[in-house]
């Protein structure tokens, strides 16, 4: 908007469309309202799929997601209120709780559960799948529990409250950074009227969900519970989102891998050969647990 007090951003971008999601069932049948479809993957690379889930009916949630693979790209968990265990096929485990994160490099192939402990309340969440560059599908599996005040954060003079998952954030780097796709990941809560500029290059496919109140990018509302896809003009330099009430929005975005995307289920390859190989090798019980914690498959870079 154009009262905004700082000008990071000099020409931003717009709404590119909005997206609804669809309602889908996974694991042992788990209610999930999935943002980002696989018909969008090439348009969102090098993100492959964004659930979000959120009930307080413990039937939609409390199957979970038990004992099941992945091979070739990173999943990145974060619970907004309850608790989900995760359990690796060599033992290691741990519990992401309200405002925690999970981020796990699948690489050369993981199992594992990921299960709801609670019986009651309110359980909200979201998985996002970020896809690994060719050269990076078979490194070593690795995974970080990142707790809620462990979570880097900033606030701006105009009032907004970020969250730093990955990238940065008006100078704050985030708890994860990563070279192939330079992902930026942002929970951002902004009181009504308040303004948040984000720097993207222009190159760097990015989007927006919503997930209390409405924001307005560039006189387009997004209502709650909707995804936007920002546009990418040349020339652009970042985002600028001002928030009509209260709300509460997710700002992903990453550097486009530009590479074939081949995915069967829970394994994302770049051609059909090496889904075929990533079947054999989970039926041959060529996986393997995930280290946890110790140095991440790729040097952070502040
Ligand atoms: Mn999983």
């Amino acid at each position: 908007m154009s009262t905004m007090s700082s000008n990071l951003v000099k020409a931003p971008r717009s709404v590119e469309r909005l997206i609804n999601g669809q309602m889908v069932m996974d694991g042992a049948g788990v209610k999930i309202n999935r943002v980002l479809t696989q018909t969008l993957q090439r348009r969102l690379d090098p993100f492959l799929m964004l659930d979000a889930f959120g009930s307080d009916k413990p039937g939609d949630y409390i199957a979970g997601f038990p004992e099941h693979p992945h091979r070739g790209f990173e999943t990145v968990s974060y619970m907004i209120n309850g608790r989900m265990r995760h359990k690796d096929s060599a033992g290691h485990e741990g519990l992401i709780t309200n405002g925690g994160v999970q981020w796990m490099t699948a690489g050369r192939g993981v199992v594992h559960s990921e299960m709801p402990e609670q019986n009651e309340g309110l359980m909200e969440g979201f998985q996002l799948w970020l896809n690994l560059p060719a050269r990076d599908k078979m490194i070593k599996p690795w995974y970080r529990d990142i707790a809620a005040e462990e979570l880097p954060r900033v606030t701006t003079p105009e009032g907004a409250n970020v969250q730093v998952i990955a990238g940065s954030s008006h100078g704050v780097a985030g708890a994860v950074q990563r070279e192939g796709t330079e992902p930026v990941y942002l929970d951002i809560s902004l009181p009504a009227g308040a303004a948040f500029e984000q720097q993207l290059p222009s190159g760097h496919n990015a989007f927006l969900y919503v997930f209390r109140g409405e924001v307005v990018v560039e006189g387009k509302a997004v209502p709650t519970t909707r995804m936007a896809i920002l546009t990418n003009p040349p020339g652009s330099d970042g985002v600028r989102i001002h928030a009509s009430q209260d709300a509460r929005v997710l700002l992903i975005a990453g550097r486009p891998l530009g590479e074939p995307i081949a995915q069967y289920g829970p394994f994302v390859m770049n051609t059909q050969a090496e889904l075929q190989q990533a079947v054999e090798d989970f039926r041959a019980g060529k996986f393997e647990g995930i280290e946890a914690g110790g140095l991440a498959p790729q040097v952070p870079v502040p």
